[in-house]
C-alpha cells in the first residue's frame, strides 16, 4: 500500500486527509494519506523515516516549509525561488522537493475567474509572509507589469520585493486608495478575514468594476473582504479554491492519477469549515 502524509505543528485542524481520503476512495487506490503531527525537533528524525522509502511522499505545512525545503535532496526550479516547500516525493534518488501553492493559486484564478490575468496594468498583494512569497513567484510567472506589494511591516515587503526581484513596489496598508484605481487583481495574504478580524481604510470601491478580489484566508469561507467586493458589484473568489487546487500536484505524484477538483469535492470540504 502506498503511504502519504501531511505533516506539521499543530496539524489536526488539517483538510488535506479529508480531500486525499475523497480521491483515494473516488480512484480505488490502494493507498493512505494520514496527518501527523511532527514538533521541530522531530523533524530530522521523520523526514529520515521518509528517505527510507516509507512513504511515497507527502504535504508540508506550518511550521515546515522552508525547513523541508533545505533537507531535501533536490528541488524544483519554483520551489528554488520561493524558497519553501509544501510538497515531497520520495525517489530512488532521494526526496524530491515543490512549492504547489503557487499552483494552487493559479489554478483557482483560471478555474473561478478566467481572463484575469489579461490585459492587467498593476496588481496589489496585501501581505508579506510566507504565503506571499508563492503568491508573488505565481503573479511574476504571468508577466504580471507591475505588483503593489502592501504591509502591515514594510521593511518585510522591501525584503521580499529584493529577494524576489521585478517590479514589486512597495508600501504600507493605507497606501490602497493610491494604488486601487486601475488595479485588476487584490489579493490577500494577510491572515486579516480569519476569526472575524477585517481590515480598516481598504475602500474596494476605489477598484475599477472590472478588478477581480481574492483572499487566500478560508475560515470563513466569504471573508469580510471577499463580502465587501461583492457588494462592491466585483467579482471574488475564495481561499478555498487555492487549497484545493494545490494539493492536485501532489495526489498524482504519489498515486499515478491527475485528480480533478470538483463541486463534490469542494462541497465535502464547505462542510466541515
Ligand atoms: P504569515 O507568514 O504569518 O504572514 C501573516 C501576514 O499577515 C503578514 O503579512 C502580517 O503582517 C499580516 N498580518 C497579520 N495580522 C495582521 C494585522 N492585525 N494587521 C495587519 N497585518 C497583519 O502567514 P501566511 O503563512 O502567509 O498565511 C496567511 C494566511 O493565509 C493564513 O490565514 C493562512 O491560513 C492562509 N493560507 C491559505 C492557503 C490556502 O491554500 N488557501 C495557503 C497558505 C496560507 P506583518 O508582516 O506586519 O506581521
Amino acid at each position: 500500500m502506498k503511504r502519504a502524509f501531511v505533516i506539521g505543528h499543530p496539524i489536526a485542524h488539517s483538510r488535506s486527509p479529508l480531500i486525499h481520503g475523497h480521491w483515494i476512495t473516488a480512484h480505488g487506490i490502494d493507498g493512505s494519506y494520514e496527518a501527523i503531527d511532527v514538533a521541530p525537533a522531530e523533524l530530522g528524525a521523520f523526514i529520515a523515516r521518509v528517505r527510507s522509502g516509507e512513504f511515497v511522499g507527502g504535504n508540508v505545512t506550518i511550521p515546515h516549509k522552508e525547513a523541508v525545503f533545505a533537507l531535501a535532496d533536490s528541488r524544483d526550479d519554483l520551489a528554488e525561488e520561493i524558497g519553501a516547500a509544501n510538497t515531497l516525493v520520495t525517489r530512488a534518488d532521494g526526496i524530491f522537493a515543490f512549492n504547489t501553492d503557487y499552483l494552487g493559486f493559479l489554478g483557482n484564478l483560471d478555474q473561478n475567474a478566467p481572463g484575469w490575468d489579461k490585459g492587467l496594468d498593476h496588481v496589489v498583494v496585501l501581505g508579506a509572509g510566507g504565503s506571499a512569497r508563492a503568491i508573488l513567484v505565481a503573479l511574476k510567472s504571468r508577466d504580471v507589469p507591475v505588483i503593489h506589494l502592501l504591509n502591515r511591516t514594510v521593511d518585510k515587503a522591501q525584503n521580499l520585493a529584493f529577494d524576489l526581484g521585478g517590479r514589486i513596489e512597495c508600501g504600507p496598508l493605507r497606501e490602497f486608495r493610491t494604488v486601487a484605481p486601475g488595479a485588476g487583481l487584490v489579493v490577500n495574504c494577510t491572515s486579516i478575514g480569519m476569526h472575524g478580524s477585517s481590515f480598516e481604510g481598504i475602500d474596494l470601491t476605489l477598484l475599477p468594476k472590472s478588478a477581480v478580489v481574492t483572499d487566500i484566508v478560508y475560515v470563513p469561507l466569504e471573508t469580510p473582504l471577499l463580502a465587501a467586493a461583492r457588494a462592491a458589484g466585483l467579482r471574488t473568489v475564495d481561499g478555498l479554491g487555492m487549497l484545493l487546487h494545490q494539493a492536485v500536484p501532489g495526489f498524482e505524484a504519489w498515486f499515478g492519477v491527475r485528480p480533478e477538483v470538483t463541486p463534490e469535492l469542494r462541497r465535502l470540504i464547505e462542510a466541515t469549515l
